[in-house]
C-alpha cells in the first residue's frame, strides 16, 4: 500500500534526493568508490560542500557578509553555541514552545535571560504579540516554527538587537529576508535533509565580541575559517541536503515551494474548519504551514484511537500528535506531495461520514 509520510522529523525527503544518495553510496561520481568511503578532503566532496553552500545562498538570496556552515550536533547544540559565541551579559528569548524552552535553558548557563513573552499559559497554542525587545540584550532569539504545537512566525520581524532564529522546521519553506537575522540555524532533518547535519547561516561581523575563551569546536570562527571542514563533517547527510536543495531549485525555488505549501496546508485547514468532528488547536493567525495540529471535538474524543487506526489502515504515517498536545499532527513539509494531503482529507471525510 502507498504510504503517506506525515512524520514530524526525521521526515519525508524528495524521492530524487534519496535515489541520488543511494547511487552515491554505491558509486560516487563514477569513481568506483562510495561517498562514505572516501576522504572528506577529496576534491569531489569539496565540490559537494561548495554546491550546497552556493545553493543555500542562491535559494535564500543570502547577502554578502554571511557564511553558510554545515555542522554536527543538531539544532540542540546551537542552543548552546549561540550564547557561547554571542552573549556577554544578557540575551532575550521568545518562549513559544518546548524547543524555545530548551534554548532558554542553555542560554541561562551564560548570563541573564530575559523572556520577553511566553505562550506557556495556553500550552503554546499561539505566538505572543506586542512584546518589547530589550535594547540592552546582546541578541533576541526566536523559534520561527513550533514543530510540536503547529504555530509559526511567518514573517521577518524587526529587532533592535541582532535577531537569532531556530528555523529547524520551516527553513526554505518560504522566502526569508536574511538581512534581518544575525544567525539562522536548524537541524536538517525536518525540511532540508536527513538527520546528522545542522545548517547555520551567520553574519560574520557579529562574532568576536564575547570575553570568554571558546573551545575550537564550539567557535563559529573555526568552522568559517575551515569552510565546515575543521573536522570530519557529516559527509552523507550533506550530500543528501545538497540534492534536496537542487530539487527545490528545479521546482522553481522558495517562492514556488511557498505557493505549494500555502496550497497544501490551506486544503487541510479548510477540511479541519469544515469538519463536524475535528478542530484545530492553534490560533488561526498563527497557524503553521508545516505542522498542522488538530484534535477531535469534545463529543467525539473517545473516537481518537479509532480514527488513528482507520487512518493507519489507509496508509497514513506519523499523524499522532505530540504527547504534550495529543490528538493529531500532520507535518506537511516541502517534500510532502499534495496527493498525500488529499488522501488524508479523504480519510478524515470518510471517517466523519461513518461516525458523525
Ligand atoms: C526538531 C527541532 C529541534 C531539535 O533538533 P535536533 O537536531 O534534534 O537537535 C530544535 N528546534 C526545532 C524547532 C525543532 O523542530
Amino acid at each position: 500500500m502507498k504510504k503517506h509520510n506525515f512524520n514530524a522529523g526525521p521526515s519525508i525527503l524528495p524521492r530524487v534526493a534519496v535515489e541520488n544518495t543511494a547511487k552515491a553510496i554505491l558509486d560516487f561520481n563514477g569513481s568506483g568508490l562510495g561517498i562514505m568511503e572516501i576522504s572528506h578532503r577529496h576534491k569531489d566532496f569539496q565540490a559537494v560542500v561548495d554546491e550546497a553552500v552556493a545553493l543555500f545562498k542562491e535559494l535564500l538570496s543570502i547577502p554578502e557578509g554571511y557564511q553558510v556552515l554545515f555542522l554536527g550536533g543538531g539544532a540542540s547544540l546551537q542552543f548552546c553555541m549561540v550564547p557561547y559565541n554571542l552573549m556577554n551579559k544578557k540575551a532575550a528569548y521568545l518562549e513559544t514552545g518546548v524547543w524555545a524552552k530548551k534554548a532558554i535553558k542553555e542560554a541561562k548557563l551564560f548570563g541573564e535571560v530575559s523572556i520577553v513573552a511566553s505562550s506557556a499559559d495556553k500550552n503554546f497554542c499561539y505566538v505572543p504579540k506586542g512584546f518589547t525587545i530589550p535594547a540592552d540584550a546582546e541578541y533576541f532569539h526566536i523559534t520561527t516554527n513550533n514543530t510540536i504545537y503547529g504555530s509559526e512566525i511567518r514573517f521577518d520581524m524587526d529587532s533592535p538587537v541582532p535577531l537569532v532564529a531556530d528555523m529547524s522546521s520551516d527553513i526554505l519553506s518560504r522566502p526569508v529576508d536574511v538581512s534581518k537575522y544575525a544567525i539562522i540555524y536548524g537541524g536538517a532533518q525536518k525540511n532540508v535533509g536527513p538527520a546528522g547535519v545542522t545548517f547555520v547561516i551567520i553574519k560574520e561581523d557579529i562574532l568576536g565580541k564575547v570575553e570568554r575563551p571558546i573551545p575550537s569546536m564550539l567557535d563559529y570562527r573555526t568552522h568559517i575559517k575551515e569552510g565546515s571542514l575543521y573536522n570530519t563533517p557529516p559527509v552523507l547527510p550533506i550530500f543528501t541536503l545538497k540534492e534536496t536543495l537542487k530539487w527545490i531549485k528545479e521546482l522553481g525555488g522558495v517562492k514556488a515551494i511557498e505557493k505549494l505549501n500555502i496550497e497544501k496546508s490551506g486544503l487541510l485547514y479548510d477540511a479541519i474548519d469544515n469538519s463536524k468532528i475535528f478542530v484545530g488547536t492553534v490560533a488561526k493567525e498563527d497557524r503553521s504551514l508545516m505542522n498542522i495540529a488538530f484534535v477531535m471535538k469534545e463529543a467525539y474524543q473517545a473516537k481518537e484511537a479509532d480514527f488513528m487506526a482507520f487512518a493507519q489502515g489507509k496508509g497514513m504515517v506519523g499523524i499522532k500528535g505530540h504527547r504534550s498536545v495529543g490528538g493529531f499532527r500532520a507535518s506537511t513539509y516541502n517534500a510532502l506531495p499534495k496527493e498525500s494531503v488529499l488522501a488524508l482529507i479523504d480519510c478524515m471525510n470518510e471517517f466523519e461520514h461513518n461516525n458523525a
